[in-house]
Formats: C-alpha cells, sequence, structure tokens
C-alpha cells in the first residue's frame, strides 16, 4: 500500500488519526475478485490475521491512516464542518489498469470529524452498502466498491443495541462536492485550487491542456453526473440521501445509507426515513443532482475567472447542458431496454408511455422490463408483462406501437431480444431481500443469506433457475417501505 496522493496535500486537508482498535474482529466477507483486481497479496494471511487487516486493529506497511475533512448542504442547509467521522482513508493501491484507488476503512473510531458519533457502523448497514455497491457495479454503473467487511465483537447504540462491523470501500477517490465547499466556505481560494488541481490530476487530467482547466472541470464533472443519475433511473435505483457530502466528483455512486430499489414503479418513490418531503425521490434525482452541481459551480467560480459575473455566465452555460446531458444518457439507456438499436424522435415519447402505463397498473419495474425481452421474441412471449399489468389492454395497446417500432428495425427478433437482456437486469437489491439478510445476520449470526444474496447480485444478467425467487417482487406483507441511514 502507498500512504495515497491526498495525504501529501497540505495538512489543513485531513487529519491524521489512528484507527480504534476493536475488541474481536472476524471477518464476513473478502471479496476476492476485487482484491485480485487489486493485485492484493494477502497469500499467507488466514481469517484472525485477515480480521485484524481489514478491521484497522493492524495498518498494512506503508498506511498513512487520515479522516478527509469536507463540509456540504445536507438537505438544503449548509453544514461548514462535516468530514470523515467514522471513516479513516489509510492509503491508495493502483489497480490492475494502473489507476489509483482509496482504500477507507469505514466504523474504525472516532476521527476530530466525528461530531456527537461514536464513529462506529452498524452491522446492517454495512451489509447493505457491501451488497447494492456491488451490485451496482456488477449492473455496469460507476460505484465504489467494498473490499471487506468484518465485524467487530463490540456492540454499537443506535434505536437498540447492535452488533458492531467495518467496511472497506474502495473508491477512485473520496472526494466529494462537499470537500471544494469546505474550502470556498471558509474562503480559502488557494485550497479550492489546490483541491481542482488534485482532482484534475487524478480524475481528468485532459482539463490541464484545455484553455480554461477549472470550466472544463465542471464540465466533466456535470457530464459524469448526468451519465451517473440516468443509469441510476434506468434501473430504478434510489439514492436516498443526495447531499452535497455524499456526491463523489469522480462521478461514482457513493454512501450507500439508506439506498433502495424500486419495486413496482412510481416516481414519487421515498424510502429514507428522514426525508420526509421527498426531496430525494425516484423522481427528483435529476434535480437533487442538477442542484449540488450548483453548489460544485459556486465553489469553481473564483477559480475560472477573476470577474464574477463572467464566471457566473461561463458556468451557467455548463449547467445548462445538464438537462440535455441527462436526457440523452436516459434515452439511450431506455432505448437498451426496450431493444431499439436505432433512433427516431418518438422514441422518448415511446418510452415514458410505458412508464407512465407502468405506474398506472403498479407494475414491478424490473420484472416488466425483464419480461419485456421475452416479448420481444414475439406476441406469444407477452403472458409475463402482461400480468404486472392490473389492466393488461394498458400493455396491449402501448405493445402495439412497440412492435411497430421494432419492425422498423433489422435486427432479427432472437438478437433483439438476448441484447434486451443485457440491459434489464434479472436481479436486482431487493429491498425486501437486503431486509432479510441483515435480520439473519445480526439476529441469529447467520451469513448464509448474505452469501448467497451476494452471488445473485454478482451476475445480475443472466438468469439461474437455482435463483429464481431472488428474482421475484416482495409479497404485500413482505414490502419494505423505510430504510434507514443507520449512522
Ligand atoms: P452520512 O449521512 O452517512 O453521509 O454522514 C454525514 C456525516 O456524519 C459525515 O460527516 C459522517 O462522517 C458523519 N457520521 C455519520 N455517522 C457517524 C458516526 N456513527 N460517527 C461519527 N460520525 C458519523
Ligand atoms: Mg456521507
Amino acid at each position: 500500500m502507498n500512504p495515497g496522493s491526498y495525504a501529501s496535500l497540505p495538512e489543513r486537508f485531513f487529519a491524521r488519526v489512528q484507527p480504534t482498535p476493536v475488541a474481536a474482529p472476524r471477518l464476513i466477507k473478502l471479496n476476492h475478485a476485487l482484491a485480485s483486481d487489486l493485485d492484493l497479496d494477502l497469500s499467507g494471511r488466514d481469517a484472525p490475521a485477515l480480521a485484524q487487516l481489514f478491521s484497522g486493529n493492524v495498518l498494512p506497511p506503508g498506511s498513512v491512516p487520515i479522516a478527509m475533512a469536507y463540509a456540504g448542504h445536507q438537505f438544503g442547509h449548509f453544514v461548514a464542518q462535516l468530514g470523515d467521522g467514522r471513516a479513516i482513508l489509510i492509503g491508495e493501491m493502483r489497480d490492475r489498469a494502473g489507476v489509483p484507488r482509496d482504500i477507507q476503512l469505514k466504523g474504525c473510531g472516532r476521527t476530530p470529524y466525528s461530531r456527537g458519533g461514536d464513529g462506529r457502523a452498524a452491522l446492517g448497514p454495512v451489509l447493505r452498502e457491501y451488497l447494492v455497491s456491488e451490485a451496482m457495479h456488477a449492473l455496469g454503473i460507476p460505484a465504489t466498491r467494498s473490499l471487506a467487511a468484518v465485524t467487530t465483537g463490540e456492540s454499537v447504540q443506535r434505536e437498540a443495541m447492535l452488533p458492531g462491523a467495518i467496511l472497506t470501500r474502495v473508491a477512485a477517490s473520496h472526494v466529494r462536492v462537499g470537500t471544494f465547499e469546505y474550502f470556498a466556505a471558509r474562503g480559502d481560494a488557494a485550497g479550492t485550487k489546490i483541491l481542482a488541481d488534485y482532482v484534475i490530476d487524478r480524475h481528468y487530467p485532459q482539463c490541464a491542456h484545455e484553455k480554461s482547466p477549472y470550466l472544463a472541470l465542471l464540465k466533466r464533472v456535470v457530464s459524469r453526473q448526468a451519465a451517473l443519475i440516468a443509469r441510476w433511473m434506468n434501473v430504478g435505483f434510489i439514492h436516498g440521501v443526495m447531499n452535497t457530502d455524499n456526491m463523489a466528483v469522480s462521478g461514482e455512486t457513493i454512501d450507500f445509507g439508506p439506498c433502495a430499489f424500486m419495486d413496482a414503479f412510481d416516481p414519487a418513490t421515498v424510502f429514507s426515513s428522514i426525508d420526509a418531503h421527498g426531496r430525494y425521490a425516484y423522481a427528483n434525482q435529476p434535480n437533487a443532482a442538477l442542484w449540488n452541481l450548483a453548489r460544485f459551480a459556486e465553489t469553481l467560480l473564483p477559480l475560472i475567472e477573476a470577474d464574477t459575473q463572467r464566471a457566473i455566465g461561463a458556468a451557467t452555460e455548463v449547467l445548462a447542458t445538464f438537462e440535455t446531458l441527462f436526457n440523452d444518457c436516459w434515452l439511450d439507456g431506455m432505448r437498451c431496454k426496450l431493444g431499439l438499436s436505432t433512433a427516431e424522435p418518438a422514441d422518448r415519447q415511446l418510452a415514458e408511455d410505458l412508464l407512465k402505463a407502468m405506474h398506472r397498473n403498479q407494475a414491478d419495474f424490473t420484472l416488466s422490463f425483464r419480461a419485456l425481452c421475452a416479448a420481444a421474441r414475439g406476441g406469444e412471449g407477452d403472458g409475463p408483462v402482461r400480468e404486472e399489468f392490473r389492466n393488461s389492454p394498458d400493455y396491449d395497446e402501448w405493445a402495439q406501437r412497440w412492435r411497430a417500432r421494432i419492425s422498423r428495425e433489422a435486427m432479427t427478433a432472437e438478437s433483439r431480444a438476448e441484447s434486451m437482456q443485457e440491459a434489464n437486469p434479472a436481479y436486482i437489491p431487493r429491498n425486501h431481500r437486503v431486509e432479510q439478510v441483515i435480520v439473519a445476520a445480526v439476529e441469529r449470526g447467520d451469513f448464509g443469506p448474505f452469501e448467497e444474496l451476494s452471488q445473485v447480485l454478482a451476475a445480475p444478467y443472466v438468469e439461474r433457475a437455482a435463483y429464481a425467487s431472488y428474482a421475484a417482487a416482495p409479497q404485500p406483507q413482505e414490502r419494505v417501505l423505510q430504510t434507514f441511514c443507520g449512522t
């Protein structure tokens, strides 16, 4: 491990900290595929030794542990001092592609940024983050990764006493919109510039060669976020707490607190227990992202141009591209989901009308699209999609238009169906399944369901008979309506 490039930035960017040792760490999961991607040499370490390592009880050679400082807008309100209150960046590793990746332990004790918190994480949220972040990756959506999870042998006080756990998170970097806000809010122009140069160097090196590097940085971040949120929307993902401190400038999905996937399609879906007004509801995610990007842009204004009015003008123009970028990515994704390989002007309407019909008919988002793959083979295959619709003629009417549309393409029915299966997952981390995993682990110490769900989600586009039940929507009594960030 190397100390990490962030630790070489000025001291005011972070605090030097040590993980607080835990009593009895036990390894519950090691992500072998990711470990091999990172060329991590764990040979000669048995499970207890790995538990020592992934709990922070023993740091790997070369590690320089730090907690990063950041600020952030939480539900629209600015908080000048947040920072890693329970996460410690222990260093960097280069993956097989040569890309530096941050290695962070989450839940390993208090830091100067903990405020009132205990610096710990409960097992449930650790398992949720592990499952959902890895599921996102398997779906092909940029996300921080989970390398390992350990239980600590200690309890944490939440709504009840719960088993403690630590997650090892791997990220392209942990720089957030809130990191920029931290310096900008302090009037620390030099700090903002150092941070922007760091991010350009690490994530967007092409920007350095452009006429206005910081405006170019804004453009890149806007376009990555537009693409990211479009991908979320295409799979029914709801982040749940899109505060500016939970938005990574690398364009990776980060901070899987109260996140969840939608079952029946409803644009107003909110799971997070702390999101009383639906600020981060499914359909509001593009707006929330743009709002966050505006906060990001504000921090860059002094770097973009000395003349504030001109800087605002230039940044506003870039922000104005978000909507089109998002809409285009979203539509590209919908075309793949609908099996369209060409573009026609009425495609957006066709996609939107399907979603409206799904909403009216309380159709399950994931099951409907997956069933549509079979329907692409011919009229016979319509049965399972029709079943998703309370009033099936609603689907039939739409399907007629869809068939007319696909008949104008040269593709064979079989290859269309196959390509659709690569865009419409069979398996997502259904909220009721995640909850069942958490209950089994927390109440019975049984990690079998966690292990099995991890296996299912590792290949979301490939149906396997043994896992058929994982594709199913929840029964009414299984439905989970609220998720908690567990902080
Ligand atoms: P989150 O809502 O998880 O994105 O966290 C918001 C802020 O609260 C961040 O600064 C976290 O580091 C901090 N935080 C969350 N949980 C804890 C905890 N248990 N102990 C200390 N700080 C925490
Ligand atoms: Mg956070």
